[in-house]
């Protein structure tokens, strides 16, 4: 659903600092109206400051926040109209569940009614229809975060913002509601900005993922761009799991691996170290003496260790004295594990199209 309130976001040059940290340096970001977008980075790489920022809780030293046409960055928080979500639930004890989140429509002076219907109306979208009148320490984690979640857009705010609200849940309650906040999301249409650290959380819940390090935004694109074609080392090292196999290139351009040609010609002639970002899903095993061809590129290698792990069996292949590649299979019936003898000599498979070249650090 599109929510004809709902607001872009447009932030230009944005740059905070501590003393001499640049907590947010020069950060250029478009956020499209309705989008579910979400800041992920490791721990102290500027999530919360950017929020905050947005919010209007941190003044920035440089730089532009748009919500739509009008310029934010001198408005007061109160003013901004943005919902607001954080890790500690942040309720009030001593009221109930509906007068929590009745509170912010109080606030704004709405009569006794109108906040009846709307409270109603919130608790029927987070599942909690026949809680209100519940104390908060009657209620479990998740049940608290629905409410915290239901105060924040009560009042129809034009932007959400949620600041790791999953992370003290326990992982099912976690991947449960991570599901429930996108449907949420779907039926409110509010513009939503998300931050979290974890990696699949960002994969589950986004339309595009911002990936921020030092204060600097590394890539912004769709969850399966940010997996399939990641632009660097710090990207693809941060989301999901890899190898990288260090290429060298011919004076023709050609990139190998040992005798291997992985790609014809390099991506960008001025960019002289590549590296292959090898997914271990993306590999499968061969049977027989199969080569590298048009098709895929072989990799040859000994079974170092393999670990059983349900639904997916994990191995470490040396190719070389130094080269461990990791690998994962499905152990299905046809899935050809039994080939994984720690010691065996295994050929594994990477189509083409799977291929994921980047730059090395410290070249562009
Ligand atoms: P994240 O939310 O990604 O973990 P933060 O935005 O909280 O990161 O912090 C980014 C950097 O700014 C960190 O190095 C942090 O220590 C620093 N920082 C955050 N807030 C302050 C502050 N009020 N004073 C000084 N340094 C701060
Ligand atoms: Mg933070």
């Amino acid at each position: 659903m599109n929510n004809s309130t709902a607001l872009p976001i447009s932030i230009r040059g944005l740059t905070k600092k501590y003393g001499d940290l640049n907590a947010l340096n020069s950060v250029d970001l478009e956020i499209k109206s309705s989008e579910f977008l979400t800041l992920l980075g490791p721990s102290g790489s500027g999530k919360t400051t950017l929020l905050m920022a947005i919010a209007g809780f941190n003044r920035p030293d440089a730089g532009s926040i748009k919500f739509g046409d009008a310029e934010m960055v001198l408005t007061p928080p109160h003013k901004r109209d943005v919902g607001m979500v954080f890790q500690s639930y942040a309720l009030f004890p001593h009221m109930t569940v509906s007068e929590n989140i009745g509170f912010p429509l109080k606030l704004r002076g709405l009569a006794a009614k109108e906040v009846m219907g709307r409270v109603d109306e919130a608790l029927a979208t987070v599942q909690l229809s026949g809680l209100g009148d519940r104390a908060i320490d009657q209620l479990s984690g998740g049940q608290r975060q629905r409410v915290a979640l239901a105060r924040a857009f009560v009042f129809r705010p034009r932007i959400l913002l949620m600041d790791e609200p999953l992370s003290a849940l326990d992982k099912k309650l976690r991947e449960h509601m991570q599901i429930e906040l996108k449907q949420i999301h779907r039926q409110l249409g509010v513009t939503t900005v998300y931050v979290t650290h974890d990696q699949r959380e960002a994969l589950t819940m986004s339309d595009r993922i911002a990936v921020i390090n030092h204060g600097e935004l590394a890539q912004v694109d769709t969850p399966e761009a940010i997996y399939n074609r990641p632009k660097d080392q710090f990207v693809a090292d941060f989301i999901g799991e890899s190898t990288m196999l260090s290429l060298t290139r011919g004076g023709d351009g050609r990139l190998s691996f040992g005798s291997e040609i992985i790609s014809s010609s390099s991506p960008n002639p001025s960019v002289s170290k590549w590296s292959l970002v090898v997914r271990p899903e993306r590999l499968h095993l061969l049977e027989g003496d199969v080569n590298t061809s048009e098709k895929q590129v072989v990799f040859r290698g000994h079974v170092k260790e393999y670990v059983f792990q349900g639904e997916t069996a994990f191995a470490l292949i040396a190719l070389d004295d130094v080269t461990i590649l990791s690998v994962r299979f499905g152990t299905g019936a046809g899935s050809r594990i039994q080939l994984l003898e720690p010691g065996a000599l295994v050929s594994v498979g990477l189509m083409r199209e799977d291929i994921i070249l980047i730059p090395q650090e410290g070249q562009t």
